[in-house]
């Protein structure tokens, strides 16, 4: 049999959550990946073992300062060094990568990602904030849909239960949430939520900004926005379930009536090797789900009344248009103030409210548009932290 050749990716965030987690799969199938490029905000120090190890020809560092570390320590010919949104952008659009890992958080992966789906690289799309702030751009560069593969655990696991299904059999999306660290806390005791507290979380090790948003549920909203622009499906046909256990990790109801859901356990490894891998499935040594162990899986209703940044992501999807752009500005802008305990837990829904209450939403038409609205917000939100 004919070998597999290898995949070349670039992978933008590399030195995150998922970035670390997507070089662990690589590192396992040295048969099926190279990495050619790597990109980071300004940890030179964990970058450099990363070019060390998996030798990519060009890297890129947010910070100008980081770079020029990251330069004196390399021979001038082993790596190729940018700094800056456009040093990111050219890694994310450089000839030898087929594929691109989109694992930058927040607003920042916008320009980078845009930039990887108009160079028509397949992008293993990870950056959900990109496609909330900027949905209609992102579809708009990417003509072929079937170039995004979503690794978001439930819109990995939606995209795997339509294999084989048409979209327009779709009744109904069901969204699974975890439910955070403070499922069972009384409402009243949220202003005394600490960093350290909203940053355990139950089931899954992630980044500070996402495990804060698990922990408020605005997760589970930016993940709604994020499967109508992915599925193409309207808003009233996502729903969203608490699943404390986070082992049913979405799943899809047709109109026949017959629901596909996808089981796993809680390891991104397993949804990023999928987008990586796609069409094919990779082995791993991860243990197999034991559903005996378990032996019960309980799904409810959420509580948008205790957990108010689910509510707000609905209406700012439904008003369209820059709404979802300012939501997902202020919700950095809170949680970075939150995480610097500059604002109570409780303030940070407060903090969105009030920015979205400010702003009229415009129709996206452009990318002006968009990051006048960003940083629009940014300012609001901040004036209301500080
Ligand atoms: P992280 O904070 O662990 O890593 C973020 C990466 O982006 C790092 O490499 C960092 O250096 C880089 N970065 C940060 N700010 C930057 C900037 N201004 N410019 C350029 N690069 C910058 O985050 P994460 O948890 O890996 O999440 C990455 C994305 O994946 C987020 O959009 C998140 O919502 C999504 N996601 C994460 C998980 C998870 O398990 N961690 C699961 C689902 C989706
Ligand atoms: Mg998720």
């Amino acid at each position: 049999m004919a070998a597999t050749p290898r995949r070349a990716i670039a992978v933008l965030g590399s030195t995150g959550s998922i970035g670390t987690s997507t070089l662990n799969v690589i590192r396992d199938h040295p048969d099926r990946f190279t990495v050619v490029g790597l990109t980071a905000g300004s940890n030179d120090e964990l970058l450099e073992r990363q070019v060390a190890e998996f030798g990519p020809r060009l890297v890129a560092l947010r910070d100008p300062e980081a770079a020029e570390r990251l330069r004196r320590r390399l021979p001038p010919a082993s790596v190729e060094i940018l700094a800056g949104v456009e040093g990111i952008t050219k890694v994310a659009v450089m000839p030898e990568a087929e594929q691109v890992m989109a694992a930058i958080v927040g607003a920042a992966g916008l320009l980078p990602t845009l930039a990887a789906l108009e160079a028509k690289k397949t992008v293993a799309f990870a950056n959900k904030e990109t496609l909330v702030m900027a949905g209609e751009l992102m579809a708009g560069a990417s003509a072929d849909p079937s170039r995004i593969i979503p690794v978001d655990s439930e819109h990995s696991a939606i995209f795997q239960c339509l294999a084989g299904e048409q979209r327009s059999s779709i009744r109904r999306i069901l969204l699974t949430a975890s439910g955070g660290p403070f499922l069972d806390r009384p409402p009243e005791k949220f202003a005394s939520v600490t960093p350290a507290e909203a940053l355990r979380h139950p089931n899954w090790t992630m980044g500070a900004k996402i495990t804060v948003d698990s922990a408020t549920l605005m997760n589970k909203g930016l993940e709604v926005i994020e499967a109508r622009w992915l599925f193409g499906v309207s808003l009233e046909q996502i729903d969203v379930l608490i699943h404390r256990q986070s082992i049913v990790h979405s799943l899809v109801e047709f109109h026949d009536g017959a629901v596909i859901a996808q089981l796993g356990i809680a390891d991104m490894r397993v949804p990023i090797a999928y987008a990586l891998s796609y069409p094919q499935r990779l082995p791993n040594r991860l243990p197999s789900l034991d559903l005996a162990a378990l032996q019960t899986l309980t799904f409810e209703p959420p509580d948008v009344e205790k957990f108010p940044c689910l509510r707000l992501a609905y209406e700012a999807a439904r008003l369209g248009g820059t709404m979802p752009t300012v939501l997902n500005a202020a919700n950095e802008v809170a949680v970075g103030a939150f995480l610097e305990q500059r604002l109570p837990f409780s303030e940070i829904p407060k903090s969105i409210e009030k920015t979205m209450a400010a702003h009229t939403a415009k129709p996206v038409t452009d990318l002006e548009t968009v990051l006048a609205a960003d940083a629009w917000a940014r300012r609001v939100t901040a004036s209301l932290v500080s």
